[in-house]
């Protein structure tokens, strides 16, 4: 099953390490906020979640395919982690924090971004008090022609 699940995943890291070279001080898996958010930022009051695509159906999206057995299951199990996801931000929201999602593609695969791009967008949100929730995904598809 491919799709990232727990804690301290690859993906995880590498956005740790973005944050670390850009000198943000950051906290892991704060389980006092909702959704238990992967990487908190208290001083920003930004709270970050790395999100596997599978897990997390991120639709039209190339690392996420429904597996062919079990159909009906996956499709229960995904589309309720999504429900909770919302949930989970909004009561963030709520509660005053800002949330940035970083999708799995963002990181991994064939339309992942350049670090660096990754990197400053990161960064850009960190920074801008007045946005409350942004997400990064992986490269727009280009349409077949
Ligand atoms: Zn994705």
């Amino acid at each position: 099953m491919s799709g990232i699940r727990g804690k301290n995943t690859k993906p995880e890291i590498q956005i740790r390490k973005m944050l670390h070279a850009a000198g943000f001080r950051f906290r892991l898996h704060r389980k006092d906020l909702p959704g238990k958010p992967d990487i908190v930022l208290p001083r920003y009051k930004v709270a970050i979640f790395v999100h596997g695509c599978f897990w997390h159906g991120h639709d039209n999206c190339h690392l996420f395919r429904l597996p062919k057995s079990r159909t009906e299951f996956w499709e229960a199990k995904i589309s309720g982690n999504i429900a909770r996801d919302k949930l989970k931000q909004e009561q963030l929201l709520s509660e005053g924090w800002r949330v940035l999602l970083v999708r799995e593609c963002a990181l991994k695969g064939k339309m992942a971004l350049d670090t660096a791009v990754l990197s400053n967008d990161i960064k850009q949100f960190v920074c801008s008090p007045k946005q409350l929730f942004r997400e990064i995904s992986g490269k727009p598809r280009t349409p077949n022609i």
